[in-house]
């Protein structure tokens, strides 16, 4: 059996005639940039999240750079974000002109660590980006609480959590703003890049809509310098498609997560992720804690199962970061792109496939 880390050509398949039409539909109307069509998917993604407003942008580094930007960070300012992420987490922050602050993650949800955020806080701090890393919610209230008592804005990177919640509310709006991408393997993915941030604020709102769009917000009237970030008129049509099969597919993936821990239960090499109880995770990844890592990934592999690593090395031992000077310590990061392992998860994975996943997995460990 083969099986792929995820199958965007399997979920292609089983919408097929309505995405045909949507790409079509674009072609008809030369809706190419932004347009229309992003339009009405930015309206109905703000809906679907509760929040009042969207910005469509062409990838989720570019969401989470609008954000930074229009809130006017430059340089001296400190973010802080967390260690274990992906890298373009802490790159918005640097194209920005700021530093970023790595912070450790907690050792059972592989979050940032609220108890350690504060060590990290001086003067010049100005946000923090909790990463509601794999689909699964940073600890919210701790973190709200936090950025209350010493000022700092909350921008929520929510690449990987489309329709994740914390406490029955979805994330996105728990901060000044919630960034998204729509790179083709997230939960929500086009065909091609995008992204968006929502945010409840009208008048930061206006500054992102200026921002992707030269700094304009009449064709050749130009208030700031801004960038071309505008999402493209093909990659609203075909999210609007894709959106409307989110909840169903996050059930799946939910339920995918279950068949995961009912086949893995007694390989006690094998650590299975844990969900707090007052969130909703979406299970971009299934990440596991496991012994001999390495040698796993590699015996899967023979066995035509893709499994990967995320991610194998914390943004602060990045070549890119290595003139940061640590502010505190980042021990569990560092052990976790150790001993992680993501296993495939995507809505239209067979129990069959996921029991022989677990079935090789078994194999390893017994007769290695
Ligand atoms: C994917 C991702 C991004 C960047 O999104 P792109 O659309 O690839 O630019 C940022 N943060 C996290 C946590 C991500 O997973």
């Amino acid at each position: 059996m083969h099986i792929n880390f995820i199958d965007l050509k399997a979920q292609y398949l089983t919408i097929k005639d309505e995405i045909d039409q949507a790409i079509r539909a674009v072609i008809e109307k030369s809706a190419f940039a932004a347009g229309p069509f992003v339009k009405s998917f930015e309206e109905k993604f703000a809906e679907r999240h509760q929040a009042e407003y969207c910005v469509g942008v062409n990838s989720g580094t570019a969401a989470l750079h609008i954000a930074m930007w229009a809130l006017g960070f430059g340089p001296g300012d400190e973010v802080i974000v967390p260690a274990n992420t992906f890298f373009a987490t802490a790159e918005a922050v640097s194209l920005c002109g700021s530093t970023p602050v790595f912070v450790d993650c907690e050792p059972f949800y592989f979050n940032i660590n609220p108890q350690k955020i504060e060590e990290a806080i001086t003067s010049k701090t100005r946000a923090i980006i909790p990463v509601h890393l794999y689909g699964q919610s940073a600890q919210m209230d701790e973190i709200q609480s936090i950025a209350a008592k010493h000022r700092l804005v909350i921008i929520e990177d929510c690449a990987q959590a489309h329709l994740t919640e914390y406490k029955g509310k979805k994330v996105g709006s728990f901060g000044s703003c919630g960034c998204f991408s729509f790179y083709p393997g997230k939960n929500l993915g086009a065909y091609g890049e995008g992204g968006a941030v929502l945010t409840n604020d009208e008048s930061f709102y206006k500054k992102m809509m200026a921002l992707r769009d030269h700094g304009s917000a009449q064709k050749y009237y130009h208030d700031y310098i801004g960038h071309n970030y505008r999402m493209e008129g093909m990659q609203g049509a075909v999210l609007e498609v894709k959106l409307k099969y989110l909840e169903e597919w996050t059930m799946k993936r939910r339920q995918n997560a279950d068949l995961y821990r009912k086949y893995l239960r007694g390989i006690k090499q094998v650590e299975v992720p844990q969900e707090m109880p007052d969130g909703r995770h979406v299970y971009h990844l299934f990440v596991v804690k496991v012994g001999r890592r390495d040698e796993l990934i590699n015996y899967l592999k023979e066995e035509g199962i893709a499994a990967g690593i995320h991610y194998p090395v914390p943004c602060h031992l990045q070549k890119a970061y290595a003139h940061l000077p640590l502010r505190t310590p980042l021990v569990i990061s560092e052990k976790l792109a150790h001993d992680i392992l993501s296993l495939p998860m995507y809505a239209e994975l067979s129990e069959e496939e996921i029991r022989y996943v677990c079935e090789k997995i078994k194999t390893f460990y017994q007769s290695n």
